[in-house]
């Protein structure tokens, strides 16, 4: 007889690697074929939005860049093909926040016309987060990708901190942007966590420091030490969106310091 089994999965989403100086566009950068010199006064950032699946729902969470494959199709697609799924499959879409290395995949483009990336997806959104990305326009917000999202009538607006459903709950974090949002999927006796920009990489949960980029770097540092420790205390399988090499994997805390076992 088989006993409660988890079915909750996650999977990394893997969209690229990219060189980013102070014009914010993203270069794709392959460190087989290009010279980190060549690219001075860059940050080099790995990206990768996750798609989770559990009993009953395929969740896709943030949606990358937006880059098409050779063929004209989507990265995206193309790598939730690879998990055995199709991007119409897509029953949500959780938004931590708008920036565009999260937010311009939301929709998908061609030469004449631009569409949603995921038709029968509900896309879910902070209502004030949205609000302050058409209101603050800028290299980090594209109100053009946003319009689309508008148009299609897919939006779902939440506030503050809640439930959408038995397993989903989100927080309102701020950090990394005003109304940055985090999220967590159980089921069962798993957790999944995805700290987006308060948390992009593991290591982030080993040190102190307030980053530059932050909105408020003081309230992110502190964010990264609360949930380093609940993720430690409750076993929570945390997702990296800008993790370097791994993007899962559980913390574990031990006289008073954090470490970082990968699960993938
Ligand atoms: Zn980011």
């Amino acid at each position: 007889m088989s006993v409660n089994i988890n079915s909750v999965k996650a999977y990394p989403l893997f969209e690229g690697s990219y060189s980013v100086d102070n014009s914010k566009k993203f270069l794709p950068f392959d460190p087989a074929v290009h010279r980190r010199q060549d690219r001075p006064a860059s940050l080099f950032i790995f990206v990768q939005p996750f798609l989770v699946e559990t009993s009953t729902q395929l969740i896709l969470i943030d949606t990358g860049l937006g880059f098409n494959t050779p063929a004209g199709e989507p990265v995206l697609h193309e790598n939730i093909r690879k998990t055995g799924h199709d991007p119409e499959d897509v029953d949500m879409v959780l938004m931590s926040h708008l920036h565009f290395d999260h937010s311009a995949g939301m929709i998908r483009h061609n030469d004449t016309s631009t569409a949603l990336s995921f038709p029968l997806a509900e896309y879910v959104i902070n209502r004030q987060e949205w609000e302050y990305a058409y209101s603050h326009p800028s290299a980090s917000y594209r109100a053009e990708v946003y319009d689309v999202v508008q148009r299609s009538g897919n939006l779902r607006f939440i506030e503050g901190d809640g439930r959408l459903n038995d397993s989903i709950s989100y927080q309102v974090t701020g950090g990394h942007c005003k109304y940055h949002q985090v999220f967590k999927i159980s089921e069962g006796d798993e957790t999944i966590f995805y700290g987006g920009d308060v948390l992009p990489e593991p290591e982030q949960v080993m040190r102190r420091f307030k980053a530059k980029y932050d909105y408020d770097g003081e309230r992110s540092m502190q964010l990264r030490e609360e949930f380093g420790k609940q993720a430690a205390h409750e076993n929570w399988l945390c997702l990296f969106y800008h993790a370097k090499s791994h993007s899962m994997g559980r913390i574990k805390e031990e006289n008073a310091s954090f470490t970082f076992l990968p699960q993938d």
